[in-house]
């Protein structure tokens, strides 16, 4: 025999932690029984057994700098794409070396998106895409949907704006996925209660994308779930230009992509961070920070993109002789930065990472 001894599910998820998840579920395949086939991850690896669902919390401080108003990379890049594209890949690759070497196969899954049959915004099925390669299979590639995957596994539950909501974190983490031959004891779903209804993320949307009214239920898992109808396209436009009047976007034009995402000027306004400050203040959440989030009296500023642009005077003062067009940096932000990450297959097609916030 040349691997090593069975696995439980504590081995897994030992080695997860020590590998860097946050936090670890397990469901067994089984679960996904009445999803549609273009989602369902059994048509991936048929003889998996079992689903190892990764979270890795988004770190509070990399929404600090759109909070603030001055700062945006670094959630577009700390927050989101450098999760899903460098840090939940690490993670998986320890993991399938550490499956492997105990005799199992692995297919490990990061939240990257782009091939999808079906258009992971819209729903739409795309026409002239793909051709299944068997009667009876799904058309290249299945998508499996990430949020429905924790739940399977049991880290907790869909809030109202339908973020997922964990008990450690609430809506502040994103997910990788391991699909496995190795027969795991799974953890029981979630049934407790985070979202309490209070609707922040409705109010504080800035895509006006979260119907306040009107709602989707679903079984999954044997389970009935509800959240808010959501307008994914107003969504991830709001998301990418900050808000329906670029009203959170302090930038006059384009902006420069890391990663392949740097469009990320709304900040998740309503669906992270004001459901963030929520369930912090009322304490529903296990992971607690020494000071709040936002200050007593906070208050949301807006752009009116409606006034001229002007210099500032201390900028003047500041830089004089040396002000130059955004247009100098922009091309050399293109040239030299993202076309080397391009050509390096380091870019994700944003419109199919799986939704945004
Ligand atoms: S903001 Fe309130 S209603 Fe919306 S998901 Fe969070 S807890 Fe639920
Ligand atoms: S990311 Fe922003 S625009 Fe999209 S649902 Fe969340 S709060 Fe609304």
């Amino acid at each position: 025999m040349s691997y090593e001894a069975e696995l439980t599910a504590a081995d897994v998820k030992a080695k997860a932690k020590e590998c860097g998840a946050d936090i670890v579920g397990i469901a067994p395949m089984s679960r996904w029984e009445g999803t549609d086939k273009q989602h369902d991850p059994r048509y991936i690896f048929p003889d998996a057994k079992s689903m190892i669902v990764f979270g890795f919390r988004i770190p509070r401080g990399s929404l600090r700098g759109v909070e603030e108003g001055t700062h945006y990379l670094n959630y577009a890049t700390m927050g989101y794409a450098a999760l899903n594209s460098i840090y939940g890949p690490m993670v998986l690759w320890e993991m399938n070396r550490f499956m492997e070497d105990h005799g199992y196969e692995a297919v490990p899954m990061a939240n990257v998106g782009g091939g999808e049959a079906v258009n992971p915004l819209t729903g739409n099925f795309r026409t002239g895409w793909s051709r299944p390669v068997r009667p009876g299979l799904p058309a290249p590639d299945v998508s499996v949907d990430f949020r429905v995957a924790a739940f399977l596994a049991g880290l907790g539950e869909f809030g109202y704006s339908r973020a997922f909501l964990t008990p450690e974190f609430g809506p502040r983490q994103r997910f990788a996925i391991m699909l496995t031959d190795a027969e795991l004891d799974p953890d029981p779903i979630y049934t407790g209660h985070i979202c309490d209804r209070c609707m922040e993320c409705v109010k504080n949307c800035h895509g006006h994308a979260i119907s306040p009214t009107e709602t989707v239920k679903k079984v999954i898992g044997g389970v009935e779930v509800e959240w808010a109808k959501r307008d994914e396209m107003a969504c991830s436009k709001a998301f990418r230009e900050g808000g329906l009047k670029r009203e959170l976007s302090p930038f006059e034009g384009s902006y420069p992509r890391k990663y392949g995402y740097g469009l990320a000027h709304e900040g998740s306004c309503g669906c992270i961070r004001a459901c963030m400050v929520h369930l912090e203040e009322r304490r529903k959440l296990t992971r607690e920070f020494r000071a709040p989030f936002r200050k007593p009296g906070w208050k949301q500023w807006e752009i009116d993109h409606s006034k001229p642009y002007e210099l500032p005077e201390e900028v003047v003062r500041e830089y004089a002789g040396n002000i130059e067009s955004h247009d100098a940096y922009t091309n050399y932000n293109i040239n030299s930065n993202y076309g080397t990450k391009a050509a390096a297959g380091l870019v994700q097609d944003n419109s199919s990472s799986g939704g945004v916030a």
